[in-house]
Protein backbone atom coordinates (compact mmCIF):
# COMPACT_ATOMS: atom_id res chain seq x y z
CA UNK A 1 0.00 0.00 0.00
CA UNK A 2 1.24 3.72 -0.78
CA UNK A 3 1.65 6.46 1.52
CA UNK A 4 -1.45 8.50 1.14
CA UNK A 5 -0.48 11.86 -0.44
CA UNK A 6 -2.08 15.48 0.55
CA UNK A 7 -2.87 18.05 -2.02
CA UNK A 8 -3.16 21.65 -0.95
CA UNK A 9 -6.02 23.39 -1.34
CA UNK A 10 -4.49 26.44 -1.23
CA UNK A 11 -5.89 27.74 1.93
CA UNK A 12 -4.96 26.99 5.77
CA UNK A 13 -7.72 26.48 7.62
CA UNK A 14 -9.44 24.13 5.22
CA UNK A 15 -5.90 22.23 4.63
CA UNK A 16 -5.43 22.10 8.23
CA UNK A 17 -9.34 20.66 8.90
CA UNK A 18 -8.29 18.23 6.05
CA UNK A 19 -5.05 17.07 7.78
CA UNK A 20 -3.15 18.44 5.68
CA UNK A 21 -5.11 18.43 2.39
CA UNK A 22 -6.98 16.21 -0.05
CA UNK A 23 -6.09 12.90 0.54
CA UNK A 24 -5.00 10.25 -1.96
CA UNK A 25 -6.46 7.12 -2.38
CA UNK A 26 -9.80 8.62 -1.16
CA UNK A 27 -13.17 9.81 -2.50
CA UNK A 28 -13.78 13.61 -1.36
CA UNK A 29 -17.31 14.70 -1.78
CA UNK A 30 -17.79 18.71 -2.09
CA UNK A 31 -21.84 19.11 -1.63
CA UNK A 32 -23.27 22.25 -1.60
CA UNK A 33 -26.34 24.42 -3.26
CA UNK A 34 -25.58 25.96 -7.17
CA UNK A 35 -23.37 28.82 -6.29
CA UNK A 36 -21.39 27.45 -3.26
CA UNK A 37 -17.86 27.10 -4.90
CA UNK A 38 -17.79 23.53 -6.03
CA UNK A 39 -16.67 24.01 -9.44
CA UNK A 40 -14.38 27.17 -8.24
CA UNK A 41 -12.64 24.40 -5.62
CA UNK A 42 -12.37 21.48 -8.48
CA UNK A 43 -10.90 24.22 -10.30
CA UNK A 44 -7.92 25.04 -8.08
CA UNK A 45 -7.31 21.92 -6.91
CA UNK A 46 -6.60 21.05 -11.14
CA UNK A 47 -4.42 23.80 -10.79
CA UNK A 48 -2.38 23.07 -7.39
CA UNK A 49 -1.82 19.48 -8.29
CA UNK A 50 0.42 20.14 -11.07
CA UNK A 51 2.59 22.17 -8.21
CA UNK A 52 5.60 20.07 -6.66
CA UNK A 53 5.42 19.03 -2.87
CA UNK A 54 7.17 22.18 -1.54
CA UNK A 55 4.14 24.27 -2.52
CA UNK A 56 1.88 21.49 -1.83
CA UNK A 57 1.07 19.96 -4.81
CA UNK A 58 1.34 16.14 -6.09
CA UNK A 59 3.37 17.13 -9.52
CA UNK A 60 0.71 15.19 -11.72
CA UNK A 61 -1.82 15.92 -13.66
CA UNK A 62 -5.67 15.68 -13.38
CA UNK A 63 -8.50 14.08 -15.55
CA UNK A 64 -12.29 15.85 -15.21
CA UNK A 65 -14.82 14.47 -16.06
CA UNK A 66 -17.01 17.26 -16.60
CA UNK A 67 -20.90 16.66 -16.65
CA UNK A 68 -22.53 20.14 -16.68
CA UNK A 69 -19.74 21.72 -19.35
CA UNK A 70 -18.86 24.37 -16.30
CA UNK A 71 -14.68 23.72 -17.45
CA UNK A 72 -13.29 27.13 -18.40
CA UNK A 73 -9.98 27.26 -19.41
CA UNK A 74 -10.33 31.07 -18.67
CA UNK A 75 -10.98 30.21 -15.57
CA UNK A 76 -7.64 28.08 -14.78
CA UNK A 77 -5.38 30.91 -16.42
CA UNK A 78 -6.93 32.91 -13.78
CA UNK A 79 -5.84 30.87 -11.28
CA UNK A 80 -2.03 30.11 -12.67
CA UNK A 81 -1.66 33.97 -12.88
CA UNK A 82 -3.30 33.58 -9.08
CA UNK A 83 0.00 31.29 -8.50
CA UNK A 84 1.95 33.94 -10.08
CA UNK A 85 1.24 36.57 -7.61
CA UNK A 86 1.43 34.32 -5.24
CA UNK A 87 4.88 32.88 -5.73
CA UNK A 88 6.66 35.46 -6.76
CA UNK A 89 7.59 33.56 -10.17
CA UNK A 90 6.39 33.35 -13.43
CA UNK A 91 3.93 29.94 -14.32
CA UNK A 92 2.56 29.54 -17.80
CA UNK A 93 -1.19 29.13 -17.69
CA UNK A 94 -0.86 27.13 -21.40
CA UNK A 95 1.43 24.25 -19.45
CA UNK A 96 -1.07 23.86 -16.82
CA UNK A 97 -3.77 23.53 -19.28
CA UNK A 98 -1.75 20.65 -21.19
CA UNK A 99 -1.92 19.21 -17.96
CA UNK A 100 -5.45 19.09 -17.31
CA UNK A 101 -7.64 16.36 -19.42
CA UNK A 102 -11.22 16.91 -19.68
CA UNK A 103 -13.86 14.37 -21.31
CA UNK A 104 -17.69 15.63 -21.10
CA UNK A 105 -19.47 13.22 -20.33
CA UNK A 106 -23.13 13.12 -22.20
CA UNK A 107 -25.19 10.82 -19.89
CA UNK A 108 -24.89 8.72 -16.65
CA UNK A 109 -24.32 5.56 -19.05
CA UNK A 110 -21.37 8.06 -20.95
CA UNK A 111 -20.19 9.23 -17.44
CA UNK A 112 -19.36 5.84 -15.96
CA UNK A 113 -17.95 4.45 -19.18
CA UNK A 114 -15.61 7.57 -18.85
CA UNK A 115 -13.67 6.11 -15.83
CA UNK A 116 -12.25 3.19 -17.65
CA UNK A 117 -11.05 5.75 -20.42
CA UNK A 118 -10.18 7.74 -17.53
CA UNK A 119 -8.18 5.05 -16.41
CA UNK A 120 -6.36 4.30 -19.18
CA UNK A 121 -5.30 7.40 -19.81
CA UNK A 122 -3.75 7.08 -16.50
CA UNK A 123 -2.01 4.33 -17.29
CA UNK A 124 -0.52 5.88 -20.28
CA UNK A 125 0.93 8.53 -18.49
CA UNK A 126 1.92 6.14 -15.44
CA UNK A 127 6.05 6.64 -15.89
CA UNK A 128 5.40 9.86 -17.35
CA UNK A 129 6.99 12.93 -15.97
CA UNK A 130 3.39 14.29 -14.76
CA UNK A 131 1.79 11.11 -13.49
CA UNK A 132 -2.68 11.72 -13.18
CA UNK A 133 -2.91 12.43 -9.63
CA UNK A 134 -6.10 13.77 -9.29
CA UNK A 135 -9.60 12.64 -11.26
CA UNK A 136 -12.77 15.05 -10.54
CA UNK A 137 -16.35 14.05 -11.71
CA UNK A 138 -17.79 17.46 -11.54
CA UNK A 139 -20.71 16.80 -11.05
CA UNK A 140 -20.63 13.60 -10.09
CA UNK A 141 -24.59 13.26 -9.61
CA UNK A 142 -26.11 15.85 -12.04
CA UNK A 143 -27.19 13.29 -14.61
CA UNK A 144 -28.12 10.77 -12.26
CA UNK A 145 -30.52 13.01 -10.62
CA UNK A 146 -31.99 13.73 -13.66
CA UNK A 147 -33.07 10.29 -14.96
CA UNK A 148 -33.63 8.52 -12.46
CA UNK A 149 -36.76 10.46 -11.50
CA UNK A 150 -39.45 8.92 -9.28
CA UNK A 151 -39.50 6.34 -5.76
CA UNK A 152 -39.45 3.39 -8.46
CA UNK A 153 -36.03 3.76 -9.27
CA UNK A 154 -33.90 5.39 -6.45
CA UNK A 155 -32.34 1.63 -6.02
CA UNK A 156 -31.41 1.56 -9.23
CA UNK A 157 -29.87 4.57 -8.90
CA UNK A 158 -27.60 3.82 -6.10
CA UNK A 159 -26.79 0.76 -7.77
CA UNK A 160 -25.37 2.46 -10.53
CA UNK A 161 -23.65 5.32 -8.49
CA UNK A 162 -22.42 2.54 -6.13
CA UNK A 163 -20.84 1.11 -9.15
CA UNK A 164 -19.22 4.34 -10.46
CA UNK A 165 -17.90 5.56 -7.13
CA UNK A 166 -16.02 2.17 -6.75
CA UNK A 167 -14.40 2.50 -10.41
CA UNK A 168 -13.41 6.06 -9.51
CA UNK A 169 -12.01 4.61 -5.88
CA UNK A 170 -10.22 1.88 -7.67
CA UNK A 171 -8.65 5.06 -9.84
CA UNK A 172 -7.07 6.49 -6.66
CA UNK A 173 -5.76 3.34 -5.40
CA UNK A 174 -4.10 2.48 -8.46
CA UNK A 175 -2.35 5.80 -9.13
CA UNK A 176 -2.18 7.11 -5.89
CA UNK A 177 -4.59 9.99 -6.99
CA UNK A 178 -7.29 12.22 -5.21
CA UNK A 179 -10.86 11.83 -6.36
CA UNK A 180 -13.02 14.87 -5.31
CA UNK A 181 -16.67 14.41 -6.74
CA UNK A 182 -19.41 17.12 -6.57
CA UNK A 183 -23.19 16.91 -5.61
CA UNK A 184 -25.50 19.63 -5.46
CA UNK A 185 -28.47 20.07 -3.25
CA UNK A 186 -30.99 22.09 -2.91
CA UNK A 187 -31.97 24.64 -0.35
CA UNK A 188 -35.86 23.37 -0.56
CA UNK A 189 -37.46 20.21 -0.77
CA UNK A 190 -38.78 19.39 -4.59
CA UNK A 191 -41.12 16.49 -4.07
CA UNK A 192 -40.20 16.19 -7.60
CA UNK A 193 -37.05 14.32 -6.76
CA UNK A 194 -37.19 12.63 -4.20
CA UNK A 195 -34.61 13.91 -1.40
CA UNK A 196 -33.01 16.82 -3.06
CA UNK A 197 -32.07 18.79 0.48
CA UNK A 198 -29.65 15.78 0.71
CA UNK A 199 -27.04 14.82 -1.33
CA UNK A 200 -27.48 11.74 -3.02
CA UNK A 201 -25.24 8.87 -2.97
CA UNK A 202 -25.14 8.25 0.54
CA UNK A 203 -22.39 6.88 2.03
CA UNK A 204 -19.97 4.48 -0.29
CA UNK A 205 -20.32 0.90 0.26
CA UNK A 206 -17.65 -1.21 2.33
CA UNK A 207 -14.53 0.22 3.44
CA UNK A 208 -14.16 3.28 0.77
CA UNK A 209 -12.57 5.94 2.58
CA UNK A 210 -14.80 9.26 2.20
CA UNK A 211 -14.80 12.99 3.38
CA UNK A 212 -17.92 14.45 2.81
CA UNK A 213 -17.38 18.46 2.82
CA UNK A 214 -20.20 20.68 2.60
CA UNK A 215 -20.11 24.31 1.11
CA UNK A 216 -22.29 27.29 1.88
CA UNK A 217 -21.68 30.87 1.02
CA UNK A 218 -21.28 33.69 3.41
CA UNK A 219 -20.51 37.04 3.27
CA UNK A 220 -19.18 38.51 -0.40
CA UNK A 221 -16.61 35.90 -1.44
CA UNK A 222 -16.45 34.00 1.65
CA UNK A 223 -17.16 30.69 1.98
CA UNK A 224 -17.56 28.22 4.49
CA UNK A 225 -16.30 24.42 4.19
CA UNK A 226 -17.62 22.05 6.97
CA UNK A 227 -16.09 18.90 7.20
CA UNK A 228 -18.68 16.24 7.97
CA UNK A 229 -18.98 12.57 9.49
CA UNK A 230 -15.24 12.10 8.58
CA UNK A 231 -13.77 8.50 9.36
CA UNK A 232 -10.81 9.96 11.10
CA UNK A 233 -10.87 13.59 11.44
CA UNK A 234 -12.55 15.72 14.17
CA UNK A 235 -15.61 17.60 12.22
CA UNK A 236 -14.85 21.26 11.64
CA UNK A 237 -15.18 23.98 9.54
CA UNK A 238 -13.35 26.42 7.31
CA UNK A 239 -13.39 29.96 5.78
CA UNK A 240 -12.18 30.42 2.37
CA UNK A 241 -12.46 33.22 -0.63
CA UNK A 242 -13.51 32.52 -3.35
CA UNK A 243 -11.28 35.40 -5.50
CA UNK A 244 -10.47 35.97 -9.24
CA UNK A 245 -6.91 34.89 -8.49
CA UNK A 246 -8.11 31.87 -6.77
CA UNK A 247 -9.31 30.29 -3.46
CA UNK A 248 -7.25 32.00 -0.54
CA UNK A 249 -7.57 32.13 2.94
P1 LIG B 1 -21.12 25.53 -7.81
O1 LIG B 1 -20.24 24.71 -8.68
O2 LIG B 1 -21.11 25.11 -6.38
O3 LIG B 1 -22.52 25.68 -8.34
P2 LIG B 1 -19.29 27.58 -8.53
O4 LIG B 1 -18.07 26.89 -8.08
O5 LIG B 1 -19.55 27.65 -9.98
O6 LIG B 1 -20.55 27.01 -7.79
O7 LIG B 1 -19.23 29.03 -7.91
C1 LIG B 1 -19.68 30.16 -8.60
C2 LIG B 1 -19.24 31.36 -7.80
O8 LIG B 1 -17.81 31.44 -7.78
C3 LIG B 1 -19.68 32.67 -8.40
O9 LIG B 1 -20.95 33.00 -7.93
C4 LIG B 1 -18.62 33.62 -7.90
O10 LIG B 1 -18.94 34.02 -6.59
C5 LIG B 1 -17.38 32.78 -7.83
N1 LIG B 1 -16.53 32.97 -9.02
C6 LIG B 1 -16.62 32.33 -10.19
N2 LIG B 1 -15.71 32.79 -11.07
C7 LIG B 1 -15.03 33.75 -10.42
C8 LIG B 1 -13.96 34.62 -10.80
N3 LIG B 1 -13.42 34.58 -12.02
N4 LIG B 1 -13.53 35.48 -9.89
C9 LIG B 1 -14.06 35.53 -8.67
N5 LIG B 1 -15.06 34.75 -8.26
C10 LIG B 1 -15.54 33.86 -9.12
MG1 LIG C 1 -20.61 23.65 -10.43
Amino acid sequence: RKLVGKLSTGCTEFDEMMGGGIDTQAITELYGEFGSGKTQVAHQLAVNVQLPKEQGGLSGSVIIIDTENTFRPERIKQMVEGLSERYGQEYDPEEFLKHIHVARAYNSNHQILLVDSAMELANELKDSDMPVRLFIVDSLTAHFRAEYIGRGTLADRQQKLNKHLHGLQKCGDLYNASVVVTNQVMSKPDAFFGDPTKPIGGHIVGHTATFRLYLRKSKGDKRIVKLVDSPNLPDGEAIISVTTPGLRD
